[in-house]
């Protein structure tokens, strides 16, 4: 058995006596040079023998100021970072609502080819409704190609309403202008057998018609007709991007 019969190679081992067992040399209880002896810090406080050993910046006022000092920079960082991350998105956000930044627009405005247009909802004779747009910061749209045409046939084919455009012979009749006084050239998209200046029946339009109009009309480009000023229809308003 292991406990009655030990190990015989370890027999003959001369084995210390029980009680110098936890006896340990005076040499080594010695403090080395430079350490105080036990009796002369008896006295002192604990803060200062920390110091003594690892100097004023450790002490543990010094450690807690270092790490208050620490957390305060990492708050301002992240602050900062937050700050950041937030206009980043607002101007992420903005620019999904208002496309690139050359072809921002307002608020019920619409983005095609560099310029912003409004299709109104309510109705206005053919003055009111230029001023309307002005007074937004437009002007009843100019057509200057058949790219814009086809976007504003639509734009107007969905609601099949008639909107006010930028043309007007109520000068001279037959004189076409547009509201930025330039001439109607050669870029036109009357429907057949218009302009026909017509007085309506029993001459009801004393003073023909001078203004035009978009209405959508199936299988065909060509929507312009000339109609009384005084008509209240709706407008389509342009504007430069900003
Ligand atoms: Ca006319």
């Amino acid at each position: 058995m292991l406990g009655t019969n030990p190990d015989p190679t370890y027999q003959n081992v001369p084995r210390p006596a029980k009680s110098a067992k936890w006896r340990i040399p005076q040499e080594r209880m010695k403090p080395g040079p430079g350490v105080p002896h036990r009796h002369d810090n008896h006295h002192v406080p604990s803060g200062e023998v920390e110091a003594q050993g690892l100097g004023p910046c450790c002490t543990r006022t010094g450690v807690l100021l270092l790490l208050l000092s620490l957390c305060v920079v990492l708050l301002c960082g992240v602050t900062a970072l937050a700050v950041l991350y937030g206009m980043k998105t607002s101007e992420e956000r903005s620019n999904a609502v208002l496309g690139p930044s050359a072809e921002r627009c307002s608020l019920d405005w619409e983005s095609y080819g560099g310029k912003c247009y409004h299709f109104s909802h309510d109705t206005f004779d053919w003055t009111a409704g230029r001023d309307k747009c002005v007074s937004m910061g437009g002007q009843l749209v100019i057509i200057e190609s058949r790219e814009e045409q086809m976007y504003i046939t639509e734009k107007c084919k969905v609601t099949l309403d008639d909107f006010w455009i930028g043309l007007t012979d109520s000068e001279r009749e037959g004189h076409w202008k547009w509201v930025d006084n330039s001439d109607l050239k050669n870029i036109t998209f009357w429907h057949r057998g218009q302009p026909n200046n017509s007085g309506g029946i029993n001459n009801i339009y004393v003073d023909g018609e001078d203004c035009a109009i978009m209405r959508y009309v199936e299988k065909t480009e060509l929507h312009w007709f000339d109609q009384y000023c005084a008509q209240l229809n709706k407008i389509i308003c342009e504007a430069r991007s900003r």
